[in-house]
């Protein structure tokens, strides 16, 4: 394995910032890019989010790879030598493994190294909240990019080691969150009948939202309802409520189920708030639109996974996380796939995680023979 890559990683994993604050990381990024030769920052792509352009002299493709830059607010509760310096920040998605590999591609993008086209690095900030990819194509910079083709990975703990994981349709799943909040009076808990109690219509919200769930994953039409967060009134037995709050986080397979399901939560909420008088606000949050991948970049990934010897899953179903390359893969023939990052690594966002420092030699070895493909 490359040591230099391997040291990166480490190095960005002592020192995680969290989503629109990677200031420092860009910065370690760009230092290590340009000790490896010619490369043109483009900055102004929203928050801390830049992109390195590697531009060969022939006219060609822009193929766009892209990585992530956040960690997340959870404290490491590993103790190895290059554990997070930071008291409660730590990488728990593994983005400092996702960063070494794409800053891994830079050696073999020197002057001469394609005939044609272009292979730009984006490294994007705010992944974990679901705006920084948004930003990245609604900043008038991006136009300058014009990728034909982006390709991104996700390591995947519980998936063998190596093994590289396509999906045919959506990579991951489409979530949005809401938040509802109910608004009755407040009055004396001796006499409830002088106020509007949000109680019973939270109690029927529940059940009632619980029904619109598809549970099983092989439906095209499968829709997740997790609620998150409730509460109505407080520990004080004097008074009863006049305030209640409903926070859920839906997913679903396609952009069409998920348009279905807001129009069927906002009606059932209109209409529980309206049969117990009670005023209401719903507001949507955290939009990760569906991650579709294009029929002949996937063929790309699965044809660079072959050629490399590397084990290949088809997922029959997306992925149910959300992932904000979904406002990326809109805008290029896209694909994001999984790598494996082994049987017993930790979850995702678990204190304990840590990226295997295996796979930068795969993720590289993957994506160069994409770009290989496209620009050889
Ligand atoms: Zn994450
Ligand atoms: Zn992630």
């Amino acid at each position: 394995m490359n040591d230099s890559s391997l040291q990166l990683r480490r190095e960005l994993h002592r020192f995680p910032e969290p989503s629109g604050k990677e200031g420092a990381t860009a910065e370690r990024i760009r230092r290590f890019l340009r000790d490896r030769g010619k490369v043109t920052f483009l900055d102004h792509l929203g928050g801390e989010s830049f992109a390195a352009v590697y531009d060969f002299s022939g006219p060609g493709p822009t193929v766009m790879i892209r990585c992530e830059l956040d960690a997340l607010p959870i404290v490491e509760a590993n103790d190895f030598a290059y554990r997070s310096t930071v008291a409660d920040v730590s990488h728990k998605c593994g983005h400092d493994g996702h960063m070494a590999i794409v800053c891994g591609l830079a050696d073999s993008l020197g002057a001469g190294s394609f005939a044609r086209g272009r292979v730009v690095l984006l490294f994007q900030a705010a992944e974990e909240t679901g705006r920084g990819a948004r930003q990245v194509v609604e900043s008038p910079a991006f136009r300058q990019l014009a990728p034909d083709y982006v390709f991104a990975l996700h390591n995947i703990p519980g998936a063998p080691l190596h093994q590289i994981i396509t999906v045919a349709g959506s990579f991951s799943a489409e979530v949005r969150s809401f938040a509802l909040t109910l608004t009755g009076v407040e009055s004396h808990a001796a006499e409830p009948e002088n106020g509007r109690n949000p109680t019973t219509a939270v109690a029927e919200l529940i059940p009632a939202l619980a029904a619109l769930q598809r549970a099983d994953p092989h439906d095209p039409g499968y829709a997740l309802l997790t609620p998150v967060h409730l509460t109505v009134g407080q520990r004080s037995y004097g008074i009863a409520p006049g305030h209640g709050e409903v926070h859920y986080t839906v997913r679903t397979w396609t952009g069409e189920t998920m348009d279905s399901l807001m129009a069927s939560v906002t009606e059932i909420v209109r209409r529980t708030a309206a049969v117990h008088g009670l005023e209401h606000r719903l507001t949507w949050l955290e939009h990760f639109p569906g991650t579709r991948n294009d029929r002949a970049a996937n063929l790309l990934v699965t044809e660079a996974a072959e050629a490399r010897g590397l084990e290949l899953r088809q997922r029959p179903y997306p992925f149910a996380f959300g992932e904000d390359f979904g406002w990326l893969a809109g805008r290029a023939r896209s694909a994001m796939f999984g790598l494996g990052a082994g049987e017993h690594c930790p979850a995702l966002h678990y204190p304990t995680y840590d990226f295997p420092d295996e796979l930068i030699a795969t993720g590289v070895s993957v994506f160069s023979e994409i770009i290989r493909r496209l620009l050889g």
